[in-house]
């Protein structure tokens, strides 16, 4: 008996010759689009502009607009297509009418190679084509973001439209094999499920369940009739669990449990696709009806390791090619082991692997009619009609689509086209052997380093910087950057979905507790308390804190002073192993600590752990600055004088913090303070003082000596204020209103009888941030980022959108679809899992945002506001006006709730005018997919962070440093690699080391810290 592996070979071969009979380029249509991947595969920077300028195409209107962006998009090139651009450009400013048709002709060619029609009927004429060539089909309706519950509404209808269509077309089609027809319907429809609920959260997949479900089943009960067959297409990771749950559920139903025309896909990329295909099987079996899976690779690869790299998380995909095809190869066992009850077709092009495919069903003893081999539109060719000739079963995968929607997926497989390490490219591009085509994967992978590469995130970043080496610069960190963020927590694993239910609920149980002030190590209760509620049912008490008097306030300033003789010469580096403990405890009680933000200030779940994680990261990052600058620097190398600059603290600080990051901000300033050698007065917001509560004992645990930190939770306008003005704090650091901000920053200018210091201050206010949507960009994503922008935890960031600048020429497009979004996002409790908009944070803030509503509705046009919100608890309707004019208040002013005001411009110039109109400069965004108004923007836009093509909030520490000017702040940077020197006094020792004119030739490196008495 022959081995599998030539038995490979010898299917391989036959595959080859059939393919080599009808010789075709991989791009077998259009010249233009041969010409563009040629180029693609040569340069890495042709092939990213490209797709960005494909990816634009559709929505540019104007053909000068087309012109505009080619040369926008090609003028830097270096190599030879510079020159072939260069003509077309001075081509089309003489004639922009003729040459944007013509790009645009020419890149509608290139989709039309890979979409199969524009709507149902159009693609009949092509199925029919194919019939003819004994290639079925599987029809997939492009149109994957959906941004509101009205398109996901829409694209269930086309589903039923189009299924509709199919039926009525090809009745009277039989199979093409003519046995075991009735495993392969010939109408078969593959549905993408994040497109029927715009509410999708990796956190709640039952909620996301509860809404798919029913948009599903009347397209099964008609695909049912129909007696067509539905599979599940699997997207990026965070929906795959979901996916997976909401196919087995439903064909659980009773009304389908019996029905085997259903089928889901296992991406062999992933770690855990084995498992996941196993449980399918095992639940497959307990049903006792046949389904099928699709056995693909996976078309997410670059996405997952950027998205994982992002948040800190081990990478779902494995990292080397040839682990995804042994993987592949592996599934490919299970699958035929399991035959009696599921179908397998395998999606993939590689000749390798449809051989293997081949062999062990051969010696498996499984009859080829009984599985099937699938394509995608567009690609292969000749190994389908190989497939068809040599007698298997052949499936094309037929996206349906305009244009626009279809433009990721176009952008998905120009990338699969091009990609370094795909078999397409390999066999059609690249004339890579027969023989190396057909080799065993598991032997390319012995021969890389080790084998199977571990989970960790330098490893994706190596992985990232083998797929793309043209990028590879911009992937190497600046010189300074060393710093990696703590992660996220990743709710897509049920598990921390568990630990986050497990840990609210003990959390409830411990609400209503007692906190003592802590004032030089010692617990005083006052008398006094403020009751910390819970925003989302306000009869629920978190915590009782005591509240501190001008008494308790100067017995802290005193603790403070006096521990500040001894903290000032402990050693940077015993401080920053101080925040180092205070981070790993945080990381062993984070969902704890999450829990207690959800009840105490009404954090939805990913904004809670959000918090907790930036918490981490302050402590971290600024442990790690402190040693960057903790030891005397040499000023100048000159002989015969030593010049060492470094710092000192500044002493006592009183730190003020707002509520909406309670555990973040406030830890960010207080351990600023701690690590730099100062001494700290914390006062937390009266809101959140049970957070505070909290983050006292952490860093106590963490060892904080008595006196050097000291918890005083009181009334900022008694307590607050005399701290402010006493003589012996040297330094404030306030992050909140500014109201408080520009009295805080006036009265520390007095110099009070007996001051020491001039005090300084860090003040952090608030900001009326606005985003520009440029008339290009692409509104897919700046509807939803815009959306959780303005509305994400109830608008309560201090970076949340509240201006929304709309160019006139696409104004209507945006606000048709933002409308439909806002009516979309989740309000309610943010217990419950997978909440964008829950309760704002008081009764004052409910009653003064309610207020700008009023005024709003006096001011400009109420365009839309939320009726469903839950009656108990401070929760507000998210509402967006229109017809906002920039001088009106609620323009001008800041309202901190879900409320966005819409201004209408003319161009850009008007935009960028009125984004920088205010009194504020925190955050500010901007949407366009044209290089130059992108170059522009970030010139202009008057904002402490500018983000491009993104939402303006969720700054992580060390990535976006965060702070703004005007009103918005004095400048500073929290998270920053200056923001430490706030909180120190710079200072230089000069020592003459000549004696008698003879000096040391070689200054010595000063290598300790300027300490007394030395330990
Ligand atoms: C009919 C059909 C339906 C499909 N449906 C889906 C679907 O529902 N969901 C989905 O995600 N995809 C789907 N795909 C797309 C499919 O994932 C890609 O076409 C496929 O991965 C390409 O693999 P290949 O075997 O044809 O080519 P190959 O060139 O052998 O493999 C390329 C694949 O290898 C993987 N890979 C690339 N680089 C690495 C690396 N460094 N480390 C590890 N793995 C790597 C990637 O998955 C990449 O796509 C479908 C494909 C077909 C043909």
């Amino acid at each position: 008996m022959r081995s599998l592996q030539s038995e490979i070979e010898q299917r391989g071969a036959r595959i080859f010759e059939l393919v080599n009979q009808h010789p075709e380029s991989l791009f077998s249509r259009a010249a233009f689009y041969q010409r563009m991947m040629a180029l693609s595969m040569r340069d890495e920077q042709f092939k990213a502009q490209l797709f960005r300028f494909v990816d634009v195409l559709p929505s540019l209107r104007r053909s000068g607009e087309i012109v505009e962006h080619l040369e926008e998009y090609f003028e830097d090139l270096r190599d030879g297509f510079a020159p072939l651009v260069h003509t077309g450009v001075r081509l089309a400013r003489i004639a922009p009418w003729v040459s944007g048709r013509v790009l645009r002709w020419n890149i509608s060619g290139m989709a039309r190679q890979f979409i199969a029609g524009k709507n149902p009927d159009d693609v009949m004429k092509m199925l029919r084509k194919r019939r003819a060539q004994k290639i079925g089909f599987t029809v997939d309706l492009l149109g994957e973001a959906v941004v509101s519950e009205t398109e996901t509404d829409e694209y269930a209808a086309r589903c039923l439209d189009l299924l509709e269509t199919l039926a009525r077309e090809t009745r009277g089609w039989t199979d093409p094999l003519g046995r075991n027809s009735e495993l392969f319907p010939v109408v078969n429809l593959s549905v993408k499920i994040s497109a029927l609920y715009s509410q999708m959260n990796p956190a709640d997949p039952a909620d996301a369940i509860a809404h798919l479900a029913p948009k599903l089943r009347p397209i099964l009960r008609r695909a049912r009739e129909l007696r067509a067959f539905i599979n599940f297409d699997m997207e990026s990771y965070a929906h795959k669990n979901t996916t997976l749950e909401l196919f087995k559920k439903i064909f659980t139903e009773e009304e389908f449990k019996d029905w085997p025309r259903a089928g889901i896909v296992i991406q062999a990329y992933l770690r855990d696709s084995e498992a996941d295909l196993r449980d399918l099987i095992d639940w497959g079996r307990a049903r006792g009806a046949r389904f099928a899976v699709r056995l693909v690779k996976g078309a997410y690869w670059d996405y997952e390791t950027i998205k994982s790299r992002q948040n800190g998380w081990d990478c779902p995909v494995y990292f080397q090619k040839p682990e995804s095809d042994v993987n592949f190869e592996a599934l490919t066992r299970i699958l035929f082991e399991n035959e009696s009850i599921v179908t397998a077709a395998f999606g993939s092009h590689n000749v390798r692997s449809i051989a293997h495919a081949q062999a062990l069903a051969d010696e498996l003893g499984i009859d080829p009619s009984r599985f099937e081999f699938q394509f995608l539109y567009g690609m292969a060719g000749p190994i389908k009609r190989a497939l068809v000739e040599i007698g298997y079963r052949v499936r094309e995968y037929c996206p349906v689509g305009e244009l626009l929607p279809g433009m990721s997926y176009l952008v998905r497989r120009l990338l699969e086209n091009t990609s370094n390490e795909g078999f397409l490219r390999a066999k059609f591009a690249e004339n890579v052997s027969e023989q190396e085509l057909l080799r065993n994967p598991c032997e390319l992978l012995r021969k890389s380093r080790n084998g199977v590469l571990p989970r960790s995130n330098n490893v994706t970043k190596n992985a990232m910087k083998d797929r793309h080496p043209s990028h590879s610069r911009s992937l190497e960190a600046s010189p300074g950057d060393t710093y990696e963020n703590a992660p996220l927590t990743n709710f897509v694993h049920q598990e921390n979905q568990d630990k986050m239910r497990k840990a609210l609920s003990e959390m409830r149980t411990r609400l209503g507790k007692e906190y003592p002030l802590v004032i030089n190590g010692e617990r005083v209760f006052t008398g006094k308390t403020i009751a910390s509620i819970n925003p989302s049912s306000p009869d629920d008490v978190v915590g009782a804190v005591a509240e501190a008097g001008i008494a308790e306030a100067e017995r802290a300033v005193k603790a403070a002073r006096d521990a500040f003789e001894k903290w000032r010469w402990t050693s940077f580096e015993e401080r920053a192993q101080l925040l180092e403990r205070a981070a790993a405890i945080m990381e062993r009680r984070r969902f704890e600590l999450a829990a207690l933000e959800v009840f105490e200030v009404g954090k939805p779940w990913m904004e809670a752990d959000g918090d907790i994680r930036e918490a981490i990261d302050f402590c971290l990052f600024y442990a790690q600055q402190m040693r960057l600058i903790g030891r005397p620097r040499l000023t100048q190398q000159v002989p015969g004088e030593e010049s060492y600059y470094h710092y000192w603290p500044r002493g006592v600080a009183f730190v003020v913090a707002p509520w909406n990051f309670p555990l973040a901000i406030l830890g960010g300033m207080t351990t600023a303070a701690l690590v730099t050698g100062n001494t700290v007065i914390m006062k937390p917001a009266e809101q959140s003082a049970v957070c505070g509560a909290m983050l006292m004992e952490i860093l106590e645990e963490a060892g904080v000596p008595r006196g050097v930190l000291n918890y005083l939770p009181g009334k900022g306008s008694v307590m607050g204020a005399h701290l402010v003005d006493h003589k012996d704090v040297d330094l404030i650091a306030f992050t909140g209103s500014r109201e408080v901000g520009l009295r805080i920053w006036e009265s520390a200018g007095i110099t009070r009888p007996g001051q020491r210091e001039l005090k300084r201050v860090i003040c952090e206010m608030g900001g009326k941030n606005a985003v520009i949507i440029d008339s290009d960009a692409d509104l897919d994503e700046a509807i939803v980022d815009c959306t959780y922008s303005a509305f994400g935890y109830q608008g309560q960031k201090c970076s949340a959108l509240s201006r929304l600048i709309l160019l006139e020429e696409n104004y209507d497009r945006v606000m048709e679809r933002l409308l439909k979004a806002a009516a979309s996002v989740r309000v309610g409790n943010p217990e419950e899992p997978g909440i964008t908009v829950g309760p704002v944070i008081d009764e004052t803030a409910y009653n003064r945002i309610l207020n700008y509503i009023e005024i709003g509705k006096s001011e400009a046009t109420l365009a839309y506001q939320r009726k469903d919100v839950p009656p108990k608890g401070f929760f507000i309707p998210p509402t967006i006006f229109t017809n906002v004019k920039p001088n009106m208040r609620i323009a001008r002013e800041e309202i901190f709730g879900p409320v966005v005001s819409v201004l209408k411009v003319r161009n850009l110039d008007e935009a960028i005018a009125v984004a920088n109109g205010t009194d504020y400069a925190l955050t500010a965004g901007f949407f366009s997919r044209s290089p130059a108004n992108i170059e522009r923007a970030k010139a202009q836009i008057e904002a402490g962070n500018v983000y491009i093509n993104r939402s303006c909030t969720g700054a992580v520490v060390g990535r976006h440093p965060f702070g703004g000017f005007k009103m918005s702040g004095g400048g500073t940077k929290a998270g920053g690699t200056d923001y430490l020197l706030q909180f120190l006094v710079p200072r230089v020792v000069t020592e003459s080391v000549t004696r008698h004119g003879f000096a040391p030739e070689e200054t010595p490196r000063y290598r300790d810290e300027f300490l007394w008495p030395k330990r």
